[in-house]
């Protein structure tokens, strides 16, 4: 047989299964844009496929990079209203804490061989800085307002010298969030050369008369000036306190000092002290804060400590 009379009936053969299958096609794909129409949420805008498949994503890969998840909606609860969100309390510190639901990547080193550890900063990435503030020479209410109104809170390492006369003064700050730690006693400069029984009494002494005061115990510890020793380290343990803490950089006649570098980075610990400079030395702070992309998180809660 010729082969022009072959391909004809072929041809239509063949045109005759291309419609067939772009009707299966069309069928099978009306069907699945029903069916999903059906069971996708309703109410939520985040029903589209990209937003589904970022949920997923987000559920496969708790991470870091994915917001809060988004309160599911189980079938079981039918009112979805939002309840309204307390300040969460850190279980272990017992505060609401300055961390905003951030978790610390950093435990603090236990005391060794009867000494504790002593930090200038936080080993971390994380996006924060810690604010001290020493002595208390200086007792003003407007350097407090200042770091409400920024927001900031700081740790307080104060000496007895610098608050015996009013030691009153620091209790707004503790109602205001702040904690105080230990400065010693005489904050005497020649401190680590008196001798380990001196050592101890100017750690242990300042620490119950902030405890007395403020009934709080400190926690960390300060020297004066900031050399430390192993003698110190041991009274320092031997007080309660489970750290010593130097800094990275200070906030100091309107400008920033800085140990390593020219801007902060994560984790540093800042050094300032309460005198007639603050609003400048604050103001410095938190532009080199700021430039940096850094919260100031109050140093005890990153550490977990009461
Ligand atoms: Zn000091």
């Amino acid at each position: 047989m010729p082969s022009h009379l072959r391909t004809y009936p072929n041809r239509s053969r063949w045109v005759t299964l291309a419609i067939v299958a772009a009707v299966v096609v069309a069928l099978v794909f009306g069907f699945l844009v029903f069916y999903n129409s059906r069971t996708t949420p309703v109410s939520a805008d985040t029903s589209t496929p990209i937003a589904s498949a970022g949920a997923t994503n987000a559920a496969s890969n708790p991470g870091e990079s994915t917001k809060p998840p988004q309160t599911p909606s189980p079938a079981s609860s039918p009112s979805t209203q939002p309840v309204p969100t307390q300040p969460p309390v850190n279980p272990v510190t017992g505060r609401v804490d300055t961390l905003d639901g951030l978790v610390p990547d950093y435990k603090l080193p236990p005391i060794e061989n009867g000494m504790v550890p002593v930090i200038t900063k936080i080993p971390t990435t994380q996006k924060v800085v810690f604010l001290t503030i020493d002595d208390g020479a200086v007792k003003r209410d407007s350097d407090l307002q200042l770091l409400k109104d920024n927001g900031v809170k700081a740790s307080l390492f104060l000496a007895q010298t610098f608050i015996i006369g009013q030691p009153d003064f620091y209790q707004q700050y503790i109602k205001s969030g702040f904690l105080i730690e230990n400065h010693t006693i005489s904050h005497n400069l020649g401190f680590l050369s008196l001798g380990y029984a001196k050592i101890k009494a100017e750690i242990c002494g300042m620490s119950d008369f902030e405890e007395a005061h403020y009934g709080r115990r400190p926690v960390l510890m300060r020297p004066p000036g900031g050399p430390y020793s192993n003698a110190a380290r041991q009274a320092a343990a031997e007080c309660g306190i489970k750290a010593i803490v130097d800094w990275e950089a200070k906030a100091n006649a309107g400008g920033m000092d800085y140990q390593v570098g020219a801007g902060l980075r994560p984790g540093d610990i800042v050094l300032m002290h309460f005198r007639p400079e603050f609003p400048a030395d604050l103001a410095a702070f938190l532009t080199a804060q700021k430039a940096a992309g850094l919260k100031v998180v109050l140093l005890e809660d990153y550490l977990g400590v009461k």
